[in-house]
């Protein structure tokens, strides 16, 4: 008898809360965004990001060198919790926690939805390519990076 092809879309099905580690870790679609540095307006909340990443991101797999203790090296990095609530918000708009926090769909080149993870670079969303790692520029030099190709 054949193998019935599995049509179960966790990721449309539970909500974070209720995934499991390997669930939620699938959900990220690798595309390095939330490594840019940004800046927030206190008075708005609003986020500005900037073309200038963590020099800990593998700028062609857009994947963090030292995900497992990625804490030892940047100890502000973001951990992204299922209950974040409205820190959803600090990331870029088409990430897919952020997207399911918000009840919304993945889009068509996400990995879970398209099975290919090159997808999220083919349509011109990850880092690849277009990003300065922390390590060549500096502190006082990142406001003047700030970008319009990723929206909070
Ligand atoms: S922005 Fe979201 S989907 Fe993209 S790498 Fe970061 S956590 Fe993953
Ligand atoms: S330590 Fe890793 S996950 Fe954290 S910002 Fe740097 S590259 Fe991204």
């Amino acid at each position: 008898m054949a193998a019935e092809k599995e049509s179960f879309n966790y990721w449309e099905e539970l909500t974070l809360e209720q995934m499991t580690k390997e669930q939620w870790e699938m959900l990220c679609d690798g595309c390095g965004l939330c490594c840019l540095h940004k800046f927030e307006d206190e008075a708005t909340d609003e986020v500005f990001f900037t073309d200038v990443v963590c020099r800990y991101l593998d700028e062609e797999t857009c994947r963090c060198q030292h995900y497992e203790s990625r804490k030892q090296y940047v100890p502000d990095c973001l951990n992204i919790q299922p209950d974040w609530g409205e820190k959803f918000n600090w990331l870029p708009s088409t990430c897919a926690y952020r997207l399911l926090y918000q009840k919304k769909s993945l889009y068509d080149w996400h990995h879970l939805v398209s099975g290919d993870p090159d997808y999220v670079h083919m349509a011109g969303i990850s880092v690849r390519g277009r990003a300065y790692s922390d390590a060549d520029v500096s502190d006082d030099e990142v406001f003047l990076h700030i970008i319009d190709w990723v929206k909070s």
